[in-house]
């Protein structure tokens, strides 16, 4: 089921503070981030497939990469999945150290190649053309591949990325000749790595990922090399719907890896969970500015659009919402809720029920720490929003809302042109 909220004389509670106090001390938009409930997730995955295997989580902070977040993971003992040198950069500054970091890059410069290798993070090759480049920008290095595993799983056919033809990975009927080709150019090879997609709320594309990735890891066995891990990657749904449910960690876990314990002589998992760890341990809050109500339709007007949360408008998403000031009362009408981006795209929910609201309302959307404040832009010339810490009754800023000023410190005009 979707993550519900306490609540104190109608006002939500997040993480022992009051959602509405929040907005009026810091402003909207702002992301609220619930320490307790990241650390809850991680344990609950960790916990799931440890019993069965030496298990590494390598939390994939796309999804989610202020700096706050990643020092409670570090404490936590993730490891990570990083995208691009941005975000290994990042990890090390938050404390994570090199042998914990993985990278997973997509159609990478050898620049981006060079920067990565001189970090000694893992690298996790994504094709051919990647391993013949690093073959001489760092030779040796510590690898693994990412495989097309020809399964796909996802909430949009836009993350899903394992199907056949894919972007991603080296294709199915190359990984052999590809694996002994690394070991030719003397690589250490570590592993073997798929990702279907993400937000899959089902066990079986996994299943079906996972056997073609032991009979991979089998065939290469017969090269002579012997797998440290399998990486499954990441992709575990969450609920967004109230009555959704979720998918059973637990069950997933003792089945993935008890294939793999039966098939193979691998010892250690690889997962790299992104949504599952953040996505409901944060809650946007937006201000109700505008009400109207055309005839048609009645639109909640707020200050986040798809500016601030872009996955409505992007992806078709679902996020539930409230007002945070008016939790339990009763509803009588249907509202859309609307951002203050000028196109008719920008919307956070549809045709949702809830009670009647006024200006000056807080309204919160719920699952918002996967890919929210990470996918959020300048569009409109609308400055990204601030983040909040919340634990055990504390607020703290751990992101300071952008300034308008801060929007253009990259930006020249050329000389004839000034004023
Ligand atoms: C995005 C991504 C993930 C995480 O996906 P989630 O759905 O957030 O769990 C894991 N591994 C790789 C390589 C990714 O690109």
């Amino acid at each position: 089921m979707m993550r519900e909220f306490e609540t104190k004389d109608s006002n939500m509670m997040i993480g022992g503070v009051s959602a509405p106090e929040i907005a009026r001390e810091f402003g909207t938009p702002v992301y609220v981030v619930d320490e307790a409930r990241i650390r809850e997730n991680y344990r609950k995955v960790y916990e799931a497939y440890s019993r069965y295997m030496d298990t590494r989580i390598h939390y994939a902070c796309k999804a989610n990469t202020s700096l706050a977040v990643l020092r409670i993971l570090e404490q936590e003992g993730s490891g990570i999945d990083a995208v691009s040198i941005g975000e290994v950069r990042t990890c090390l500054k938050a404390g994570f150290t090199p042998d914990r970091i993985m990278y997973t890059g997509v159609n990478v410069s050898n620049r981006e190649l060079r920067e990565v290798a001189e970090t000694g993070v893992m690298i996790n090759l994504d094709s051919v053309s990647e391993m013949e480049r690093l073959a001489e920008i760092s030779p040796g290095h510590k690898v693994s591949f990412r495989i097309t595993p020809n399964v796909g799983s996802g909430h949009s056919a836009k993350v899903i990325t394992g199907s056949k033809g894919a972007k991603f990975g080296i294709p199915l009927d190359q990984v052999i000749s590809t694996y002994a080709r690394a070991k030719d150019l003397g690589f250490d090879i570590k592993g073997i790595h798929a990702h279907i997609g993400s937000g899959g709320q089902s066990v079986e594309p996994f299943m079906d990922m996972v056997e073609v990735l032991i009979n991979l890891t089998n065939e290469i066995a017969e090269l002579g090399i012997d797998l440290e891990f399998i990486d499954i990657g990441g992709g575990i749904g969450v609920p967004y719907k109230p009555q959704e449910e979720e998918m059973d960690v637990g069950e997933m876990a003792m089945n993935l890896t008890d294939m793999i314990l039966e098939e193979t002589d691998v010892r250690t998992i690889v997962l790299e969970p992104g949504r599952y760890i953040v996505c409901d341990a944060v809650v946007l809050l937006a201000t109700v500015n505008d009400i109207k109500d055309t005839g048609v339709k009645t639109y909640i007007g707020t200050d986040a659009g798809f500016n601030t949360l872009i996955r409505p408008a992007m992806y078709d998403s679902y996020h539930h919402v409230a007002i945070a000031n008016r939790m339990g009362k009763a509803c009588t009408r249907k509202y859309d809720v609307v951002g203050p981006i000028c196109e008719s795209g920008d919307y956070i929910a549809h045709d949702r029920v809830l009670p009647d609201p006024q200006e000056g309302d807080i309204l919160a959307v719920y699952n918002a720490g996967a890919y929210g404040f990470s996918m959020s832009s300048n569009y409109n010339s609308r400055p990204l929003c601030a983040e909040v810490l919340v634990n055990d009754g504390q607020a703290e800023l751990i992101r300071e809302a952008e300034s308008i000023e801060e929007m253009w410190r990259h930006q020249i005009v050329p000389k004839r042109l000034q004023r």
